[in-house]
């Protein structure tokens, strides 16, 4: 699919605001979402560990009105399309982007809440399928504003992230947990948020980065494998617990796991390994961002990235290759960001050597392997709102 997306959120109000009053007239409300990042904690959710997003100041805006009928008029700024849809659950509207959006009105409503019919225009500037949940954006956008116009605000936040995620799950055939949708709802400027994935419990952390900036490097290659890789991983932690007699790796030091060294595969103590040693690197990265130690934090990264490409074996040659070109010019940090297999690295980078880096990042990239990689820096930002 090729959108046309915004450089920057001016531009793109203004162009939503333009086609809404074009197409139904008169203005509506305007909410916003944004897509997210994570800085370190790959691979933990299903372990019950850490993960440590943040959202960004990459975004869907939609601007909104109810139209006192039950359908729902709904034109997509960046893919030029209408959907139109009723709100019963034989109503699913036939295009895929429609369907993240009418999920959202279903799991709202299945929880007992009110929707109604609206007109909508959207925009944004998230990328699609980069990495940074544009769909966490969307569904979080459209939650946040059915909570605010129909229910006033009686959902807590919570649950509208779970909401997004219910949709994934019924809608769009996506089997997600929760970060996504967490990070792009209760999202913060300026601070990233350590989620415990085991009792939901979340805190804040400042993450202000004076002299850093934070960039993503998208590799643009996906490497489909035969054999779900993500469900073999999971089956081997969840091996290793049970033998452990534990629930999952959150609770497994590695002590415990080489006391068993002898009575699991070498595979499997590698991906419990890997596990075992990401909870701690979470916890680490915290705690050197309460001192403003960023040197650890990138250390951590890159260890992390060392552990996801020998260890939990979800790398690819392309990312490796980011890393080292990372590690060359000097970056403070950088691993690959999400499951793995493709998509971006993202880097911690000292002001100064962030023109370089990206100058040589895309030089020796696109040629070692044809194509440039696209650049994205990022800067925390809010998650859900009404503007
Ligand atoms: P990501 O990693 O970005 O979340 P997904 O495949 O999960 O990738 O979600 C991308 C899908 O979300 C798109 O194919 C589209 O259906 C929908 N989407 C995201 N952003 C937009 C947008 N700006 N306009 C229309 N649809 C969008
Ligand atoms: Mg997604």
């Amino acid at each position: 699919m090729s959108t046309q997306q915004h450089e920057c959120s001016n531009a793109m109000e203004q162009k939503i605001h333009e086609e809404f009053s074009t197409r139904f007239g008169g203005e509506g409300i305007l909410f916003a979402s944004a897509g997210r990042i994570n800085l370190i904690g790959e691979h933990t959710d299903y372990n019950g560990g850490f993960v440590f997003p943040g959202a960004i100041d990459k975004i869907i805006e939609a601007e909104i009105r109810p139209n006192g009928t039950d359908r729902c008029r709904v034109y997509s700024v960046d893919i030029k399309e209408t959907a139109e849809f009723g709100l019963k659950e034989e109503d699913a509207p036939s295009q895929q982007w429609a369907r993240y959006i009418f999920g959202v009105c279903r799991e709202v409503q299945k929880r007992g809440f009110v929707v109604k019919g609206f007109d909508a225009v959207f925009a944004g500037n998230v990328p699609l399928g980069a990495g940074l949940s544009s769909s966490a954006a969307l569904e979080s956008c459209f939650a946040f504003a059915m909570n605010d116009l129909f229910n006033d605000n009686k959902i807590d936040k919570f649950e509208l992230a779970k909401i997004g995620q219910s949709t994934e799950h019924n809608y769009c055939g996506v089997n997600c947990g929760i970060m996504d949708q967490f990070a792009s709802v209760f999202g913060k400027k300026d601070n990233l948020m350590r989620l415990d994935c085991r009792s939901m419990e979340f805190e804040y952390f400042p993450f202000k980065l004076d002299g850093y900036k934070l960039v993503l490097v998208d590799s643009q290659v996906k490497h489909e494998l035969v054999d779900s890789p993500y469900n073999k991983r999971r089956q081997s932690c969840e091996r290793v617990a049970e033998k452990l007699g534990i629930e999952t790796l959150r609770d497994a030091t590695m002590d415990d796991l080489n006391r068993i060294k002898d009575e699991i595969s070498e595979e499997d103590y590698k991906r419990a390994e890997y596990v075992i040693g990401e909870k701690q690197r979470v916890l680490d990265v915290c705690d050197a961002l309460e001192r403003g130690d960023y040197q650890t934090v990138g250390e951590r990264m890159y260890q992390t990235h060392e552990g996801m490409s020998k260890l939990y074996e979800v790398s690819c040659e392309e990312l490796d290759y980011l890393n080292d070109l990372a590690k060359e010019c000097g970056v403070t940090g950088s691993r690959i960001m999400g499951g793995g297999f493709g998509g971006c690295t993202i880097n911690l980078v000292k002001d100064d050597l962030y023109d370089p880096f990206i100058a040589v990042v895309t030089k020796k990239f696109q040629e070692k392997y044809g194509h440039e990689p696209k650049i994205y820096p990022v800067v925390i930002s809010d998650g859900a709102r009404r503007l």
